[in-house]
């Protein structure tokens, strides 16, 4: 059965959820501030996630952002105001509905029905396709693996994280905030010039070795791999 990740402060709303939840036959797991609720759901076994934006720690808005950046794990937002902005937010921000509350149990559960399920048939499609390329390079993410031309690359766990990183990401310009809290974590509290090391020592190992031009500087912002 599927296990849904409660992100709720508001302990009233949280155990009522939670008891309608079980009842229907879901696993829950439940956070009562921001931060956790971002740990919890990055972990590979939620499979839904029900977010409130008003919290202590982050917003909402600000966790379903950071999800977003590894996971497509299907997010329900959970508004206390009827707000457009935060709706607008939220959706912009890749959550895949919102509800206002109060709400109709029945209607949010009809609603987790439809993100799970359209979930599921999406990550079938892409499970199948677990191999990322630019030109010559191909990073195969069930084995860990890279290789250009059919030569292997030998990249360290960071080096690889980053480059996968990049290529999920290809054709955005991503900030060196957002590689840092995608590949150090979020709780890294070391330089960012961390990132610019390891772009550095890719660039060593690919495109300097194989004259390409593959990872791009994007001047105040970071870096980007760009493919037409
Ligand atoms: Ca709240």
């Amino acid at each position: 059965m599927a296990k849904i990740l409660i992100v709720e402060d508001e302990a009233k709303i949280a155990r009522f959820l939670e008891l309608e939840l079980k009842h229907e036959g879901y696993e829950v797991v439940h956070a009562a501030d921001g931060r956790t609720g971002l740990e919890l759901a990055l972990q590979k076994d939620v499979n839904l996630v029900l977010l409130d934006i008003m919290l202590p720690g982050l917003s909402g808005i600000e966790v379903c952002r950071r999800v977003r950046m590894e996971s497509q794990v299907p997010i329900i937002m959970l508004t206390a105001k009827d707000d457009v902005t935060d709706k607008v937010a939220g959706l912009d921000m890749g959550a895949d509905d919102y509800m206002t509350k109060p709400f109709a149990i029945e209607e949010l559960l009809a609603r987790i029905r439809v993100a799970l399920s359209r979930h599921s048939s999406k990550h079938q499609e892409e499970a199948e396709k677990d191999e990322l390329s630019y030109g010559a390079l191909v990073l195969n993410t069930a084995a860990h693996s890279c290789e250009y031309n059919g030569e292997e690359v030998t990249l360290t766990k960071k080096e690889y994280d980053l480059l996968e990183c990049l290529l999920r990401n290809k054709n955005v310009a991503m900030s060196r905030e957002q590689l840092l809290s995608t590949v150090w974590g979020y709780e890294y509290m070391g330089d960012t010039n961390v990132v610019d090391v390891y772009v550095r020592y890719l660039r060593q190992k690919i495109d300097d070795k194989y004259g390409i031009h593959m990872v791009e500087t994007i001047r105040g912002i970071g870096y980007m791999i760009k493919e037409d």
